[in-house]
């Protein structure tokens, strides 16, 4: 897939002497060697050439560097953390493209406790966040894998969803105010802190999860919450998903908002990390066919390690559970939630592996994985599917490592064919084939698929609307 040219325009040598001018010539990078990891991401999947790098250091020079690009007809790819799973943040291979990297801008402009928000530029890394709202003594609730380099502008742009959805929401729902410069380098100044606003559109709303399309997010009013004073984290194995839907079910009514994390992992999913990540050993004497990682947190100091001792008896009692390790310490909670943030990176130990990262409604994950699991079995005999994930949120990212000893290659030439069978069945299911990784260059001939003509015209006129020359990202999500 390429940029329609009509749209693109090289940057020429011109054209970058003048952003160089803007930015400092150390922050237009063009050497080969510079340039090379914004221009794959971390799976390798896609790769690219541009004419730059650039690397504003502040809302006013990415403004003036998009007056350029819309003058010009350069076409832009905002690029944060790198940690895309869609690649949304990686150039197409015409070496016309520049890539605008948000990282100088990591600035933590403001944090206000008695309005819970923080004021934070779109360069700083995630756990950067996390400490300082830490410092602050509350908690910004986004958690997930990469967090220790993706950055909120990425964070924003793609409504990250991660491990504290259930109880937080995602990134949408954590976030206040924009500031955004637009694809013709005006700003606009959306850095609201308020928790009520109805005057006309929420167009704070358009730019979260547009994927760098819309406009490119400098700054962000992010909430946040009271840092919990008891938590309770338990993990806990059980014969099938359809036992860890029961166990939600009975940790909802027991607790309701004070349920901050129900994440599930396959048994193959936790031998992967035993066995490639260093230090990890299995908290459990057999073996189980699933796990869940639970946790309780609570504002107020309650005797939450009790409330999960009676749930976790009454889920072995009712055969739900098959056994349940409950952390003793802040170092054994520690470590199991290592072994589900791993979960991700020790499958390329494995070789290939075809990737889903769907959503179906709650009560129907137990019968999507049994599905699921049965359709990819049968077309492609012996690979072994991972399915983990967000099993609070319906999300399951439904990963399938090649057969033992395959050609990780021919393996993955049969990508297609798999994601087809599998969104198909999502989709029949009343699914979604993008839970939380968004859509980027992978899914973009996906979406057209499954969203109606009606959908699509409205997304394509907001477009248009907000970037008339189709320079931000092209051929990305649309
Ligand atoms: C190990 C691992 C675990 C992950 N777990 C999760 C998870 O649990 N939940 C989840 O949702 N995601 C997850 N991800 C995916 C990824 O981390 C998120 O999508 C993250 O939000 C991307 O942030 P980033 O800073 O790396 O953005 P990038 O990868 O740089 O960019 C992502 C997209 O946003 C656009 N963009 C970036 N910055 C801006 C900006 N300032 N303005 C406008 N557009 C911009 C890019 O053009 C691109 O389309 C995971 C990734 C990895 C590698």
């Amino acid at each position: 897939m390429t940029i329609p040219k009509e749209q693109a325009s090289a940057a020429s040598e011109a054209v970058l002497d003048k952003i160089a001018a803007i930015v400092g010539p150390n922050h237009v990078l063009t050497g080969a060697k510079e340039m090379q990891p914004h221009l794959k991401e971390l799976r390798d999947r896609y790769h690219g050439k541009a004419a730059a790098i650039v690397l504003p250091g502040s809302t006013a020079e990415v403004s003036e560097v998009m007056k350029i690009a819309h003058k010009e007809k350069i076409p832009v790819v905002p690029q944060s953390g790198n940690t895309g799973l869609v690649g949304g943040q990686v150039p197409f291979d015409t070496g016309e493209e520049i890539v605008l990297s948000l990282k100088r801008l990591n600035q933590i402009r403001a944090i206000d406790t008695s309005s819970n928000t923080m004021t934070v530029e779109a360069g700083c890394i995630l756990e950067t966040i996390q400490t300082a709202a830490q410092d602050a003594g509350r908690l910004f609730p986004l958690s997930l894998g990469a967090e220790g380099s993706c950055m909120i502008g990425g964070n924003i742009a793609t409504n990250a969803g991660g491990t504290a959805v259930l109880a937080y929401g995602n990134t949408r729902e954590l976030t206040l105010g924009l500031e955004v410069v637009l694809a013709d380098g005006r700003i606009w100044d959306g850095l609201r802190a308020l928790r009520k606003d109805n005057t006309g559109y929420d167009l704070k709303d358009l730019f979260i999860g547009s994927e760098g399309t819309l406009g490119i997010v400098t700054a962000a009013i992010i909430k946040l919450f009271p840092l919990p004073r008891a938590k309770a984290t338990a993990l806990i194995a059980m014969p099938t998903p359809a036992d860890a839907l029961e166990l939600l079910g009975m940790a909802r009514d027991a607790v309701g908002p004070a349920l901050t994390a129900f994440e599930f992992i396959p048994r193959i999913g936790l031998d992967f990390v035993i066995n490639h990540a260093p230090a990890v050993r299995d908290p459990f004497n057999e073996d189980h066919p699933w796990y869940v990682l639970m946790e309780f947190s609570s504002g107020v100091e309650d005797s939450l390690d009790e409330i999960m001792e009676t749930i976790l008896a009454a889920g072995y009692e009712a055969g739900h559970i098959s056994d349940a390790v409950p952390a003793k310490s802040e170092a054994d909670s520690i470590a199991f939630w290592r072994i589900r943030m791993l979960m991700s990176e020790v499958q390329r130990h494995e070789g290939g592996s075809i990737k889903h990262d769907i959503a179906v409604p709650v009560a129907k994950v137990p019968q999507f994985i049994r599905e699921a699991t049965a359709l990819v079995q049968e077309l492609v005999p012996g690979c072994r599917p991972v399915p983990f994930g967000h099993l609070g949120d319906g999300n399951v990212h439904f990963n399938i490592s090649q057969p033992v000893g395959a050609d990780k290659q021919d393996f993955l030439a049969q990508w297609e064919r798999v994601a087809d069978a599998v969104h198909k069945l999502t989709l029949s299911m009343g699914g979604t084939i993008s839970a939380e990784h968004g859509i980027g260059r992978m899914k973009r001939d996906l979406l057209a698929q499954t969203k109606s003509k009606v959908e699509m015209d409205m997304m394509r006129a907001v477009k248009k609307a907000l970037d008339p020359k189709g320079i931000l990202n092209p051929g990305k999500v649309l």
